[in-house]
């Protein structure tokens, strides 16, 4: 069992000093992202009980075998990238051929990047598709051409896609909002839309935030996001779960490079994302998910051996135990229990993330979880 703290990313999207509770620092700059893992893009320095760093990573110790996820705290002011992250063997052939000298960098590692976002605070979020009727309202009532409109009408998403990037006038975007409005969406929709305007006036990808639903979540919600499902996080403070992957395929509202055949590509219509109406306690278990999330709010848990767990404390203080001794966290650090480390007991008086990789263990999950007692 170690202790990290999360490696903090500045991304100019992040909020000013947005992660403050958490990282520690008041830097007076966006504070995006913490990382919690061991991936090279921002491996989790260790600290000590005291909170104080030992000088070693946690990527000293383990890789990405023993450390299958990657966990973030995440604060945005205004919307991310309109996205999408490639599937696994998507990621593994583009990284191999982008090996070969003089070719574009466009994945960061050759994993899949699977994801979900768990509100800690009020959270919008574009993910997935929206509906072809009301998309093709709002393209409609924005006057884009009707060509690109009846290719959104018949889910033909590569042709509308690169209609709204490549033969669209940016000037429309200046009237998402009242598009939105015309079509008859909801006012906190509308106002999403002026949102994006308002950050990305000349950015064509705002073109394509009307092809995409709306969510809005409360704390304790989630959403789930498999690879190969456009998003675009929009506003607020929440914890990413996903596995350890940085591999961002960007369409628009970026100073990034975007790469849209490549995105194109990785686009799957067979998955979709799924909202999880959970609540603080309740167990977060996407089908399919390479990861389980209990977001515990007060009370103990034991968390078996035979799986990568991580425990980050979100607020209030957390004490975690097992047969070789006890730690306790303090808010932003998280404790690291591998999969071959014995069975752990967390008490919590606040509010601490559980994290448990699944893909490999997944079998042993269910037949300890009894579904009937919410418990193990
Ligand atoms: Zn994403």
């Amino acid at each position: 069992m170690l202790i990290v703290r999360g490696a903090i990313k500045d991304y100019d999207w992040g909020v000013i000093d947005g992660l403050q509770p958490w990282s520690g620092q008041a830097t007076g700059a966006p504070q995006a992202e913490l990382w919690f893992g061991v991936h090279p893009g921002g491996p989790s320095p260790l600290v000590d009980t005291g909170g104080e760093p030992t000088g070693e990573l946690l990527a000293d110790h383990f890789d990405i075998e023993a450390i299958p996820l990657l966990v973030k705290l995440l604060a945005a002011a205004r919307p991310l990238s309109v996205q999408v992250h490639p599937p696994r063997l998507l990621a593994e052939s583009g990284w191999r051929q982008q090996q070969a000298p003089g070719s574009l960098a466009v994945y960061s590692d050759p994993f899949e990047k699977t994801e979900m976002l768990v509100a800690l605070q009020d959270f919008e979020a574009f993910a997935g598709w929206r509906s072809e009727v009301e998309a093709a309202a709002i393209l409609s009532a924005l006057g884009i051409s009707d060509q690109i409109v009846a290719a959104v009408r018949m889910r033909d998403r590569a042709t509308a896609i690169r209609g709204l990037l490549e033969a669209s006038s940016p000037a429309r975007i200046g009237r998402l909002a009242e598009a939105a409005e015309a079509a008859g969406l909801a006012p906190e929709q509308v106002a999403a839309y002026a949102t994006v305007t308002e950050h990305y006036p000349d950015d064509r990808g705002a073109l394509l935030t009307p092809m995409l639903a709306y969510l809005s979540l409360q704390p304790g919600e989630a959403v789930y996001v498999p690879a190969g499902v456009p998003h675009s996080y929009i506003r607020g403070i929440g914890l990413e779960v996903m596995t350890s992957s940085d591999n961002v395929i960007r369409l628009g509202l970026t100073g990034k490079p975007v790469f849209v055949d490549q995105a194109i590509a990785a686009l799957d219509d067979k998955v979709a994302p799924q909202m999880m109406a959970t609540r603080h306690g309740d167990l977060i278990w996407p089908v399919n998910a390479p990861f389980v999330v209990r977001m515990l709010q007060s009370g103990g848990e034991r968390i078996p051996s035979g799986a990568y767990r991580i425990l980050l404390l979100i607020e209030g203080s957390a004490r975690v135990e097992s047969e070789f001794g006890e730690i306790v966290l303090r808010p932003g650090t998280a404790a690291v229990i591998s999969a071959d480390d014995p069975d752990s007991f967390v008490a919590a008086d606040g509010l601490v993330a559980i994290v448990q990789s699944t893909s490999r263990q997944v079998e042993f999950v269910h037949e300890r979880w009894d579904v009937a007692r919410n418990e193990y």
